[in-house]
């Protein structure tokens, strides 16, 4: 049985099991892959001790393997042993199928780690065309690391092959800081709105760096959603049995703010204690650009404030599917920071949290929303935690609510990757599909749990669209 069949057999049994039963079980596969078992993904103890003489000397008896990535932690040539060539991977890679001169995840991954040898130890620099969309990671049968071996290779190529000089270096590192810039912008939010959409500084922001000027850049909110917080004075509600550690991330922040601000709403209606702990980027845009070094200072402020809000009793929420997959699984198989084990172990995405905690579908069936239609796409960061069915399933029976999933595909934005000129018109052609299921669809708006997805979509189709948290208040919170 495939992980994805077990995924929909659990997900069909949480439609006719008893509540108790769901979030038993809930409690058990939790999101699914990012609970895998030791041996199951994390094949060298999540890279931490990695390097340790038991594992290396296994792989270091005579062999002509060399260690390739010589400064990482990491040694993933068990994992790379577990690949028998069965290319479920490539065939659900989207870049692949759209970039004819991407070789696939299959090489990027247990081929690059297992037949480097010390006369050809360079990394590919086709390893910068992979988006990070971890569809591959979700394709495998063996559980191959797939993409902590890109996360890996891809870092090493950055810090030892590209020059910092270059173009690419400097338009990848301030789109990976995005945190960096939207802060400075958020200082001033008209005047960066304005200049960020001005034509002749678009022009000269895709000439010179190669940011495509194809796109809108989203609006900053005029009031963040950390001013907010503040100027609210913090929670609402106190209550040191069930607490929750609110990882908002920067779009929620200084973009979409709404979203932040349900999250809580529907958060204190069923009666938790909202903590907002210091937080920097979750990572994601800098693993996807190899900036290994700047997500680790994040990673350790992240983890640090997040491990002491558990020590405080609450479990850590995050409102975008990115953020969750990256402190649950991208954290433990890349760094090695005290308490990083058990921010993983205990992160939720916020919809999940509330499925396995509350009687969501209870809560929901009693609600009435005002006619809405909407087209539901499931993030790649969402399937990969098993997730990309629960907006669909919450939703479907609530009177006033026609949701309908526009499909499997990727949306082709991928973060920052549909943000870079030469990969802009690829980024639209993997989304094509899920644009035309759109508009072929009954909703006459969007719905997406991730930020860059709902760029995507509404760049794609012209389309409105809304964060399932917002509808959860517009259907629960008075
Ligand atoms: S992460 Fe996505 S783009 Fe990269 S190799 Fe895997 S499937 Fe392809
Ligand atoms: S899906 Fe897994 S086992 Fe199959 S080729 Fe890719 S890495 Fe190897």
């Amino acid at each position: 049985m495939t992980a994805s069949d077990d995924r929909d057999r659990t997900t069909e049994s949480n439609r006719t099991n008893s509540h108790d039963q769901t979030i038993e079980r809930d409690r058990t596969t939790s999101g699914g892959k990012q609970r895998r078992t030791d041996g199951e993904r994390r094949v060298t103890d999540g890279g931490v001790a990695a390097a340790s003489a038991s594992e290396s000397a296994e792989y270091d008896t005579g062999s002509e393997l060399t260690d390739v990535f010589e400064e990482g932690d990491l040694d993933l040539r068990a994992g790379a042993d577990d690949c028998y060539k069965c290319t479920a991977c490539d065939t659900s890679c989207p870049v692949a199928e759209v970039d004819e001169e991407f070789p696939g995840p299959k090489f990027q991954g247990p081929e690059q780690w297992r037949l480097k040898r010390k006369d050809d130890a360079d990394i590919d620099d086709s390893v910068m065309s992979c988006s990070n969309c971890m569809r591959c990671d979700s394709a495998c049968p063996s559980s191959v690391p797939l993409s902590q071996m890109h996360n890996e290779a891809r870092g090493e190529y950055v810090s030892e092959q590209m020059s910092t000089l270059s173009r690419e270096y400097v338009r990848n590192r301030i789109l990976a800081n995005y945190r960096t810039s939207a802060a400075v912008a958020s200082a001033v939010p008209r005047l960066a709105n304005f200049a960020m959409n001005f034509g002749p500084a678009r022009w000269a922001m895709e000439k010179l760096l190669g940011v495509t000027a194809e796109r809108d850049f989203p609006e900053f909110a005029s009031q963040t959603f950390r001013e907010w917080w503040r100027e609210r004075g913090g929670a609402r509600v106190e209550n040191p049995e069930k607490r929750v550690a609110y990882f908002h991330g920067c779009y929620a922040n200084y973009n979409t703010p709404e979203v932040a601000k349900a999250m809580v709403r529907v958060f204190e209606q069923f009666g938790y204690e909202v903590l907002v702990p210091p937080q920097g980027c979750s990572g994601t845009p800098m693993f996807a650009n190899g900036m290994l070094d700047d997500a680790r200072r994040h990673a350790e402020t992240n983890v640090e404030h997040l491990a002491a809000a558990l020590a405080d009793g609450a479990d850590v929420i995050a409102s975008c599917t990115s953020c969750s997959l990256s402190l649950r699984q991208e954290y433990p198989e890349l760094f090695d920071i005290d308490g990083i084990e058990d921010v993983s172990d205990n992160t939720f995405e916020a919809l999940e949290y509330l499925r396995i905690h509350e009687n969501l579908r209870g809560a929901l069936a009693d609600a009435e929303l005002d006619g809405e239609s909407f087209g539901y796409h499931g993030p790649c960061h969402a399937r990969n935690q098993g997730l990309h069915r629960q907006v669909v399933e919450l939703f479907r029976d609530v009177d006033g609510v026609e949701i309908e999933d526009v499909g499997d595909s990727c949306s082709g934005i991928s973060g920052t990757y549909g943000w870079k000129e030469e990969k802009y018109d690829k980024s639209m052609k993997i989304g094509e599909e899920m644009f035309d299921h759109m508009r072929h669809a009954e909703g006459d708006a969007g719905i997406t749990e991730c930020p860059t997805c709902a760029m995507q979509m509404e760049h794609g189709t012209g389309y409105e669209i809304r964060h399932p948290l917002e509808l959860l208040e517009d259907a629960l919170v008075e």
